[in-house]
């Protein structure tokens, strides 16, 4: 018993001890909320958290670190909702399927996570990829590498033949039958076991492929290949164990089943009708666009080789509507959460998608919210993650500039702190 306490006492004692302060001087901060810009601050972190934002630029004590940053704009640490981050788009992406192990994706995953963070992006969501990303996520939250604070789903789940099956386009011999553990599913059991499956995996949400999609080696880019009852079964499941399910959809009729069948996001939305929008807000459901995405595979589409030809064809037909689509959706109201699609893309070029979101019509304010504000409600954690403010997790960003005149400046951030931790300082 004594023993206990003293171990007790220790923990207590050496915690004391490692949450370090900070002190930013900020010359001003964006207040996602109101848009207000609030000049000459002081921002005192504790341990990983924003302690107090007080007036004026405070002369800390002499062993705290203090941080100017009196020439930058502040804002909160922004998240993308839509990452892979075990790969990232070249032309031998689909050899790899059969040359690399999991070591290879893992290893590659460190590089992509660094720059991710030093981008700005404090948080994103891992919507699909062999698993890795989870012992990726583990691994960053323990300090051995630095990435952004990562929510996965793990692997996709797909129907047999459906965009994630992992064996699209291989011969017979290599084809096998993926089932719930491989992420594939054909009934509402396999559905709820495969949702388990994730669970025991550890993963924090489950991300479904409710239509065709551009880079499988398959035919179709947008045909529903999940009926309503098997979404159903999966958003039920998933329910159980405190998941959202995000669904990557193109065509409308898969759309409407996913949000129907109680998706909380739609991915990409390509070709959603009016009549899909006014859906969205009814069962309140976000669409993640991923613009960047769609106007890099139809710039790979034109070089030669770059895809296998079933998907070049693809690609040039969804890639190009994409952001008209996203346009049309905001104006009518669509609740929007900033996502990219990275690693279809360059990983850390994930800023250029607030550009392409502005020239569509949405302000510069509400592009910010929506990788800030956004994702911290869809990911319940609003009193926690997306603000500058007392008492959030210190993720912070700052930029030269006011993003709200120009929203090209958050492509280049001077400043990065996670979690009270800072990553990146250039005056
Ligand atoms: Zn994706």
């Amino acid at each position: 018993m004594k023993k206990l306490l003293l171990l007790l006492l220790g923990i207590l004692f050496t915690g004391s001890l490692s949450a370090q302060t900070t002190y930013l001087h900020a010359g001003n901060i964006l207040d996602v909320r109101s848009g207000k810009m609030l000049k000459q601050k002081t921002i005192i972190i504790n341990g990983k958290t924003i302690e107090k934002i007080s007036d004026g630029f405070i002369t800390p004590p002499d062993s705290v670190e203090v941080v100017d940053l009196r020439n930058l704009t502040l804002l909160p640490g922004l998240t993308d909702m839509h990452v892979h981050l075990e790969n990232e788009s070249n032309p031998q992406a689909y050899l790899h399927a059969f040359t690399f192990n999991d070591a290879d994706n893992a290893f590659n995953s460190v590089g992509f996570a660094k720059k991710t963070l030093l981008a700005g992006f404090t948080s994103v969501r891992d919507l699909g990829g062999t698993g890795v990303n989870i012992s990726l996520r583990d691994a960053i939250n323990q300090g051995k590498i630095d990435g952004p604070r990562i929510f996965t789903s793990g692997k996709s789940l797909a129907t047999t033949g459906g965009h994630a099956d992992p064996t699209n386009g291989r011969s017979k011999a290599l084809m096998g039958d993926p089932g719930p553990k491989e992420g594939v599913v054909n009934n509402e059991d396999d559905a709820a076991k495969a949702v388990r499956q994730r669970y025991k995996n550890g993963a924090d949400l489950i991300k479904i492929t409710a239509t065709g999609g551009v880079l499988s080696v398959a035919k179709s880019s947008s045909n529903p290949q999940f009926t309503l009852e098997e979404i159903r079964a999966i958003t039920k499941t998933a329910a159980d164990y405190g998941f959202h399910v995000a669904a990557h959809a193109h065509g409308d009729e898969g759309m409407q089943r996913a949000i129907k069948g109680g998706v909380k996001t739609i991915e990409h939305g390509t070709l959603m009708s009016d009549e899909t929008m006014e859906l969205m807000k009814e069962y309140d459901t976000y669409l993640v666009p991923t613009i960047t995405a769609g106007k890099e595979v139809s710039l790979n589409a034109e070089i030669e080789d770059y895809y296998p030809a079933m998907v070049v064809s693809k690609a040039i037909e969804i890639g190009p509507k994409i952001q008209g689509t996203f346009g049309k959706a905001y104006k009518k109201g669509v609740g929007i959460a900033f996502g990219t699609d990275a690693g279809v893309f360059k990983h850390g070029e994930n800023a250029r998608e607030f550009g392409y979101m502005v020239e569509a019509g949405m302000p510069p304010l509400e592009a910010i919210q929506s990788a800030t504000l956004t994702p911290a409600k869809i990911l319940h954690l609003e009193d926690q993650m997306g603000q500058v403010a007392t008492g959030f997790d210190a993720n912070i960003i700052a930029v030269a500039g006011d993003p709200l005149q120009n929203i090209k400046t958050l492509e280049e951030v001077k400043f990065v702190m996670k979690e009270g931790k800072i990553y990146k300082n250039e005056k």
